[in-house]
This record gives structure tokens, C-alpha cells and sequence, in this order.
């Protein structure tokens, strides 16, 4: 794909799976500054709620703190709201939604049947990117993992270390690490990614619209294939509309 032709077209709904340190993260905001679509993080926008300090901050925290997921419905409905923005219109990247096989099945319906007011407006199925990695690999990166918390920055002691100890390259503040990234909830995390979350693939698999790439290499390899899976799948779509036929995209 070209560069333009990456910035103008319509690009749809990507969805990226993958357990906690997987590196959906870092795979999600490449694909958006190339493509020029939102990366829209539901634990980003989950931590933004709890440090406003608004309704859904106050009800989502307890959960977060301890590793658990946060209810169905509350996620729902801010992903919702987020995907009405102007800026969604073309496509967007989501990282860390769909959680739970129901939240999949939601995002179905509304990407399906009744998307907002606009039913042409991205209408269609997500391209669904699986990355994988194997669940040592996943400790040693989540218990090393730092954040800047004036940039948002992210480092790994043991992968990706700043170039001066705890400070971030950027702009020099000190890094912290993220409230649920301490050990006793990591194992939450990934205890509740094995429960609830890998039944999301499972749904994608079962409808044969699951992509799945090896998450346990260089970053710049891993974008090789998410990038490869994209395109595969944007150009069927293309080729669907062009034939006139109904694509399993878009
Ligand atoms: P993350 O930054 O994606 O690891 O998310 C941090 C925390 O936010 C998770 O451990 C959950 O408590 C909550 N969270 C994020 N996304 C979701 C979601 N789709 N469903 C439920 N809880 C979520």
C-alpha cells in the first residue's frame, strides 16, 4: 500500500488481541500514525476516566486496582462514545476491546446492525490481529515495564531501557510503574486474560476472521506481519466492493 493511499482510504476497524505485554501497544500506535486512524486504548482511556475523577473513573478503579476486568457494560458504552468522534471516520485501531467474548459479540452488533446514525459510516467486520507470546516472556516484560508519566513513553528495564536509569529520554522525568503493573497483579492480569480473553480469539477463529502473528520477536518483525495481515485484508475487502460483492471486511 502506499503512503497515500494508506492516509486517505478507508481503513475499518482493526481490532489487536494479544495478552498484557504482548506489545499490542506499540503495534497499535504504528498502525495508527501510518495509517493516520485513532489507537484507541480502553485501559488508556479507563486510567484518563479514574484520574478525572468521573463516574466511570470511580466505578472502574476498584476493579483495575486488583487486576480484574472492568463490567461489560461500562466499557461498552465508552467505546461507544469514543467511536462517534469525527476522527473514528476513516477507522481506528483498537487495543485492549474486545476483553470478553461478549464485548466481542457487542462490537459485532454495532459495527453490523446499527452503527450510530450513519449506517454506511465503516460498516462492516474488524480485521482481527492475534499476537503471541509465551506467558514467561510476558512476566519478564510486564515486571519491567516503566512509563513515563509526562510523555506516556513506555520502556522495559531488561528489553528497552532509557538511556539514563529511570529517566525518560524524552523529557527527563523520572518513570514510574504503573499501578497494575506490580507483580501480584500482573498475575491477575494475565489469570483474567486466560479466563475471559482468549475466548475473544476463539470467536474470531471460529469465524474464520482471526489473524495470528508471533508477538515473541523484534518489533520491527512483529509489524512486518500485522502490517502484511492488514493489507491482505483491506485488499480482499477492495476487491470484494470492486467486484460488487458483499467482502468479509468493512
Ligand atoms: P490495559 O492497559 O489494556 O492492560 O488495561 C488496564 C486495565 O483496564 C485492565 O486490567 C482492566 O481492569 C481494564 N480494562 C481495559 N480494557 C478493558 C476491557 N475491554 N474490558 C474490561 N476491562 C478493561
Amino acid at each position: 500500500m502506499s503512503m497515500a493511499k494508506e492516509t486517505s482510504r478507508n481503513i475499518g476497524s482493526i481490532v489487536l488481541l494479544g495478552a498484557p505485554g504482548a506489545g499490542k501497544g506499540t503495534q497499535a500506535k504504528l498502525i495508527a500514525a501510518r495509517c493516520r486512524i485513532p489507537h484507541i486504548s480502553t485501559g488508556d482511556l479507563l486510567r484518563e476516566n479514574v484520574r478525572r475523577g468521573s463516574e466511570l473513573g470511580r466505578e472502574a478503579q476498584a476493579f483495575m486496582s486488583r487486576g480484574e476486568l472492568v463490567p461489560d457494560m461500562l466499557v461498552c458504552n465508552m467505546v461507544a462514545h469514543r467511536l462517534e468522534q469525527p476522527d473514528c471516520e476513516r477507522g481506528y485501531v483498537l487495543d485492549g476491546f474486545p476483553r470478553t467474548a461478549a464485548q466481542a459479540g457487542w462490537l459485532d452488533a454495532l459495527l453490523q446492525d446499527r452503527l450510530f446514525d450513519n449506517p454506511e459510516r465503516l460498516k462492516g467486520t474488524p480485521i482481527v490481529i492475534a499476537i503471541e507470546v509465551p506467558y514467561n516472556e510476558l512476566l519478564r516484560r510486564l515486571t519491567g515495564r516503566r512509563t513515563c508519566p509526562s510523555c506516556g513513553r513506555i520502556y522495559n528495564v531488561y528489553l528497552q531501557p532509557p538511556r539514563r536509569d529511570e529517566l525518560c529520554d524524552v523529557d527527563g522525568s523520572r518513570l514510574v510503574i504503573r499501578n497494575d503493573d506490580r507483580e501480584e497483579v500482573i498475575t491477575e492480569r494475565l489469570k483474567a486474560y486466560e479466563l475471559q480473553t482468549k475466548p475473544v480469539a476463539d470467536y474470531y477463529a471460529s469465524r474464520g476472521r482471526l489473524h495470528v502473528v508471533d508477538g515473541n520477536r523484534a518489533v520491527r518483525e512483529v509489524t512486518a506481519d500485522v502490517w502484511a495481515a492488514i493489507e491482505n485484508a483491506v485488499a480482499v475487502s477492495e476487491g470484494a466492493k470492486a467486484r460488487g460483492t458483499h467482502g468479509d471486511f468493512f
